[in-house]
């Protein structure tokens, strides 16, 4: 066929197929809810698409997904009358990962199977977990609107290259072959893919229909009438109403999970997750969750983040960012409105007040739910600063009104247990504050182990004083923040005079005393360093080293210094 054109997949598409395959091999039956989440999120973009223009409807605005399989021919087909793609679409999203992150997510991987499919689950199966069953796939697809000669088939066996031809394709959207492997026949029988279906796709919106079973052989007298021609009857396998819809009561875990796994696009389960109906001046309903681990783009400027967004159950867009701030982008969900008009746009979202009042009330939720998760039994809470952490410690810059909740929030490394695991908050520090300490103590340097043993703490030591030991990147950012906590004001130990409330009579004396005796020395120090130091001063701080820096009380700290100069300042 001059028309059939074949080409290669991109090299991440090659790495992360021929992986999926490998490691997945345990848990290959989650190929269905992929495909199946792909058909109910191409049925959204469509019935969005149609609240502008109907005419891409087709005049059928019936939407379904279709599972049948075959047994002879070993096949399972999944069919959508969603959106569907062109040649072009079908090359781009079916032929390259344009995920960012893809490559060090590549490089992240390790050769041990396991490990590396947990990994995978974090990245997204999505459309190539296919090829884990089938050892040939065939995806024939037309876009909603355009004629019925626009349809492509897209054919590969999973390796390294793949085709594409026109086709010509009544019905719109699309519809998917798995030529089965040998060892994955069980996916051309019926009652298994029913089982499968409805554990993964329960909560999906859309009804996935299957072929119903056939009666029992009919009486006699009935099979008499030869004008009836057998039309094959399908009937929704799932139970197909949006979960967010149902009352709390309603949903088991497992469907949170599922339903947390269709929005994510994650493979693990989500680490908890809070479901509200708002009734009042806005009624809208969410559902958000928290991951287990973080993505791996995490860091970068243009990861997916926000929330799934529906005005009265109709999906509207994904990635809504409106609805938390940066510092929560981790917290995955569905808001649906029922206030906002169904043409909503992003550039509307950010004029609406609704909206605002909305955020504001998602934030508030958001860290009850960590507030909870804080005060469980278990090292659930720890698990989550590891991996969220440094994120939510954006939080106080980004976020005035909730400062102190996040605070409560915040977890440190202190002297207290001089280990690098961040497990102190800051109610711990203050109810281990000695008599007649004002402040909570802290140093911040560029690692764990400079800052513990920073000369500055010599004095703390002594004195068993407790003091935070910061080495985050963002921690002069966050500590620039910090006012105070729980009516303490915050005070880096080495910046500018310090005084400890806690210092006696005798303390006193002694500094007095070691002023006078170093005079001459001060004097001949201040001399040599004239143009290196702002001030030389003798100090009883110190036990061990012989000196060392102390920083203004209005500079820059050194790790922001340090963090200025690597941006070129
Ligand atoms: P994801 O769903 O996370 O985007 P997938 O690998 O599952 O990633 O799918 C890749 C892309 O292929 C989708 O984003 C979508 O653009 C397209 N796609 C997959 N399945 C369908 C489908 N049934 N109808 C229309 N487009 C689809
Ligand atoms: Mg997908």
């Amino acid at each position: 066929d001059a028309n059939k054109e074949t080409l290669g997949f991109q090299t991440e598409a090659k790495q992360l197929l021929h992986l999926m395959i490998h490691s997945l091999y345990s848990s290959k039956e989650i190929f269905l809810r992929e495909l199946i989440s792909n058909a109910s999120d191409a049925i959204d973009k469509l019935r969005f698409a149609a609240l502008s223009d109907e005419s891409l409807l087709e005049g059928q605005g019936d939407y379904q997904v279709q599972v049948d399989v075959d047994k002879e021919a070993k096949t399972i087909t999944i069919s959508d009358n969603g959106v569907g793609m062109n040649r072009e679409e079908v090359v781009e999203h079916l032929g390259t990962i344009a995920k960012s992150g893809t490559a060090a997510f590549l490089e992240s991987l390790t050769g041990d199977q396991q490990k590396d499919s947990q990994l995978i689950g974090q990245f997204g199966v999505g459309f190539y977990s296919a090829f884990i069953v089938a050892d040939r796939v065939e995806v024939h697809t037309r876009k909603a609107g355009s004629s019925a000669d626009q349809g492509v088939v897209w054919e590969s066996h999973g390796e390294s290259e793949f085709s594409v031809e026109p086709r010509e394709k009544v019905s719109r959207g699309t519809s998917i072959t798995l030529f089965l492997k040998e060892d994955s026949e069980e996916f051309a029988d019926d009652f298994r893919v029913r089982s499968v279906i409805k554990k993964y796709s329960d909560h999906i919106a859309v009804p996935v229909m299957m072929l119903k079973p056939t009666p029992p052989p009919a009486a006699e007298e009935e099979e008499s009438d030869e004008d009836v021609v057998d039309v094959p009857e399908y009937e929704a396998v799932n139970e197909a109403t949006a979960l967010w819809t149902r009352s709390r009561t309603e949903v088991s875990d497992e469907e949170y999970e599922e339903f947390y796994k269709h929005i994510s696009h994650d493979f693990e389960a989500p680490r908890s997750w809070s479901h509200n109906k708002v009734e009042g001046k806005f009624e809208y309903t969410s559902l958000l969750y928290i991951p287990q681990k973080a993505p791996f783009d995490m860091w970068n400027r243009d990861m997916a983040r926000g929330l799934k967004l529906y005005v009265q159950r109709t999906f509207i867009m994904d990635e809504a960012e409106q609805f938390l701030p940066l510092y929560l982008r981790f917290v995955k969900g569905v808001v649906d409105s029922n206030d906002l008009p169904l043409n909503v746009s992003r550039e509307i979202l950010q004029q609406e007040s609704s909206v605002d009042a909305m955020r504001s009330a998602l934030t508030k939720r958001v860290l009850d739910m960590l507030g909870k998760l804080a005060k469980k039994e278990g090292d659930e809470y720890g698990q989550f600063w590891s991996e969220f952490g440094q994120v939510l410690k954006e939080g106080p810059a980004e976020d005035f009104a909730n400062k102190e909740k996040i605070a409560r929030l915040l977890r440190f490394s202190s002297t207290h247990t001089d280990a690098e695991a961040q497990d102190q908050s800051l109610e711990d520090y203050v109810s281990r504050m000695q008599e007649g300490q004002e402040k909570i103590f802290y140093v911040v340097a560029e690692n764990f182990n400079t800052a513990k043993n920073s000369p500055h703490l010599e004095v703390f030591r002594k004195k068993g004083i407790e003091v935070l030991l910061l080495s985050d990147r963002v921690d002069d950012w966050l500590m620039n923040h910090m006012q105070d906590f729980d009516g303490k004001s915050f005070q880096d130990v080495a910046r500018g005079a310090l005084e400890l409330a806690t210092d006696s009579e005798e303390d006193k004396a002694e500094q007095e005393k070691l002023q006078k005796e170093a005079e001459g020395l001060v004097e001949r120090m201040a001399k040599v360093l004239e143009d290196k130091v702002a001030e030389v001063r003798a100090t009883a701080r110190l036990t061990d080293s012989p000196a060392c820096l102390v920083v203004g009380d209005y500079d820059m700290g050194a790790q922001m210094k340090r963090i200025m100069e690597a941006a070129g300042q």
